[in-house]
């Protein structure tokens, strides 16, 4: 008998993948969470049915919420990053000897339990020095401090359940007032095939906002479309003026120096979404 597990992307299309194994489920007080080993994609964590991360292709998604602003902010001290417990975020930050100090802020600490134990490959740094990990709703954490922070990235499941807080006007004030003067802060910003409004909402708040607004894209196979967006808002650096020069070679394996100002340019159907 095969088992296969279905992500319902929209009511009438979604994604199947073999499963070779299940390996957690469980009801947390936020989603419900599931861990299960697919034969495409290897082990995958799934929140409230929809695919967070997979050890297969997670690498893109990680690199490019991270190193687009971290390389555009010179000075990068400290940072933090809301949701993310898979840890993924955080183990491409810490390849910035920069950063003194990451503040992960994840509401449900069942993500980062299971993370540990079953995506070792991208959990792996939460446990660093250099980071500290808060179970906490990234809203109040955000309201709660003010000009303290580099540069902070928006890791956050899709707007529903506790995410929907996240991609409203207010929270990206919040983030505004707990960013330094030169701060940055880059959100993923879902799919321009299933969620065109949601990319042009988000931006018309986040341009209200912040003097400099760049939205750029990354290919992730197991999100939704395969097209994914991320916002950045910047109160002084513009990343498409990083000299690429400047710009060193870390391990990677989806960001490069050369990919950091492709990255921004959009298909002309996304980029009439972000006018
Ligand atoms: N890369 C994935 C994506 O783009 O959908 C996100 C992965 S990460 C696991 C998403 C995390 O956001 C989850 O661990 C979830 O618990 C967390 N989250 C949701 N709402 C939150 C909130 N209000 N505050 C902090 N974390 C939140």
């Amino acid at each position: 008998m095969e088992l296969w597990y279905t992500e319902k992307q929209t009511e009438n299309f979604g994604i199947t993948a073999k499963i070779k194994e299940t390996l957690v489920t469980e009801k947390t007080d936020f989603q419900d969470l599931a861990i299960i080993d697919t034969v495409e994609f290897g082990r995958m964590l799934v929140l409230d049915g929809m695919v967070m991360t997979t050890v297969k292709d997670e690498f893109v998604y990680h690199e490019m919420v991270t190193h687009p602003a971290l390389f555009t902010h010179p000075n990068p001290k400290k940072v933090l990053v809301v949701g993310g417990g898979d840890g993924g975020v955080i183990r491409e930050v810490m390849k910035h000897p920069k950063v003194e100090k990451a503040v992960l802020v994840d509401i449900d600490g069942k993500v980062i339990e299971y993370s540990k134990k079953f995506l070792p490959e991208i959990a792996g740094e939460l446990d660093n020095p250099r980071v500290e990990v808060l179970v906490n709703d990234g809203y109040m954490h955000i309201h709660d401090h003010k000009n303290e922070y580099d540069v902070i990235m928006v890791d956050s499941t899709e707007p529903v359940g506790p995410a929907v807080e996240l991609f409203s006007r207010g929270f990206y004030q919040g983030i505004y007032e707990a960013l330094k003067d030169d701060g940055i802060f880059v959100a993923q910003t879902d799919n321009p095939w299933f969620k065109a409004d949601l990319i042009r909402q988000v931006n018309k708040d986040v341009r209200e906002i912040f003097p400099i607004v760049r939205v750029y894209g990354a290919n992730i196979p197991t999100y939704p479309s395969g097209l994914w967006t991320f916002t950045m808002g910047s109160k002084t650096y513009d990343p498409l003026e990083v000299d690429e020069a400047s710009i060193p070679e870390i391990e990677t394996k989806y960001y490069s120096p050369r990919l950091h100002k492709a990255a921004f340019c959009l298909p002309k159907f996304v980029e009439d979404l972000c006018k």
